[in-house]
């Protein structure tokens, strides 16, 4: 992805509509079924390659190059990339930095993709075409930017979709180009689109992991283990993201097969304490999950009602101190904020200290609404 100087400025936030024209016509391009007709050829074609660049996707763009989870030789990395780069999702190294920084800051308000600060169509796929967006960070992906053949790769980012493009229309004509690639790329965008938007959305949650990602077991079949989203934002270095034997893990049992061939090792599995949820939060995660428990109390009102049941405020520069101390029926206790708790969050063993950080943060935010009044 090439950041063109004279481009007119814009301000940030603004989706590059021309930039967003291939991915339209690609769409439509699908509608060429209408003229090629859909025959049994083509529609195997479309299934395998489906398959085989899910696998470039999860394997690659995903589970190697943003969060190296294995190790491959140097051949291997650059069809990885290839292959990954084919589904026309950008660069390995520009798909890799804007991982990373999902990771960094998931569901907070400089994450760029998350449903609940920008809303589901821009989480799925707005995002993308934002101009803030359209440039690679490559100090966030300096390991593998210091390769020549994928620094070629991220130049011409979409000759290796030409390519297959190409090879579908000469073994399997218009049919095959329509529906062997066009389909098949459509519905590898959109699938893994829904990772960004659906699994932060709609799931199960096993983990607590300050953010939204969810557990779903049909995004998981569709995107070949990616739909065990919550898994994987709680041990992200694990190449295997199903964590128990009935999630299944199409990409996983796929590396498994590369190992055995020599293709791939050192593959990261989570230790037995995530396995079983007996891990110790970071400070990160539990300040981010103690934020979101704080936050599903209502302080607004709250405050409110202990401004009304005070005959007269107390000077807001001891109003802090004096609160916690203040027997207000009002106040939330730590038991409430524990309730609570225990109704939003997973199961861990740092409960309380997500609980008491909660409780903290929520006595210092009524604190300084009342002090504002
Ligand atoms: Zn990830
Ligand atoms: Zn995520």
């Amino acid at each position: 992805m090439t950041n063109d100087a004279n481009q007119p400025a814009a301000e940030d936030g603004d989706i590059i509509y021309p930039h967003a024209v291939p991915f339209v016509l690609v769409h439509l391009a699908c509608l060429g079924a209408i003229w090629t007709g859909v025959t049994w050829q083509a529609l195997t074609l479309g299934v395998l390659l489906y398959c085989a660049r899910m696998f470039g996707v999860t394997g690659g763009y995903h589970r190697y190059f943003s969060h190296r989870t294995y190790k491959a030789n140097r051949a291997f990395q650059f069809f990885l990339a290839f292959l990954a780069q084919s589904t026309a999702q950008k660069s390995v190294l520009w798909w890799g930095a804007k991982h990373r920084h999902h990771h960094l800051y998931s569901d907070g308000e400089e994450d760029i993709h998350s449903p609940r600060h920008t809303g589901f169509f821009y989480s799925h796929v707005g995002w993308i075409f934002d101009r803030k967006n359209e440039t690679t960070d490559l100090a966030k992906i300096d390991d593998f930017a210091r390769y020549p053949e994928l620094v070629l790769l991220h130049k011409y980012e979409l000759v290796p979709a030409i390519i297959l493009a190409l090879l579908c229309f000469a073994t399997a004509g218009w049919s095959g180009l329509v529906i062997g690639f066009f389909w098949s790329t459509v519905a590898l965008y959109h699938a893994t689109f829904c990772i960004n938007s659906l699994a932060h959305v709609h799931g199960t949650k096993r983990y607590v992991t300050g953010d939204d990602s969810r557990n779903n077991w049909i995004l998981a079949f569709f995107t070949m283990g990616e739909g065990w989203h919550n898994n994987h934002h709680a041990y992200q270095a694990s190449v295997r993201q199903g964590f128990r034997w009935w999630e299944i893990d199409f990409t996983y049992y796929l590396l498994l097969g590369c190992k055995k061939l020599g293709l791939v090792s050192d593959m990261e599995l989570p230790p037995q304490a995530v396995l079983k949820n007996e891990h110790k939060l970071t400070a990160r995660v539990i300040n981010k999950a103690a934020a979101d428990l704080a936050a599903s109390f209502d302080v607004e009102q709250i405050a409110a009602r202990i401004r009304g049941s005070l005959p007269t405020l107390p000077d807001s520069t001891e109003l802090h101190a004096r609160l916690a101390s203040l027997s207000l029926p009002h106040v939330p206790t730590r038991d409430e904020v524990s309730a609570a708790a225990a109704r939003l969050l997973a199961r861990t063993p740092s409960i309380d200290a997500v609980i008491d950080r909660a409780h903290a943060l929520l006595l210092e935010k009524l604190g300084q609404k009342i002090a504002q009044a």
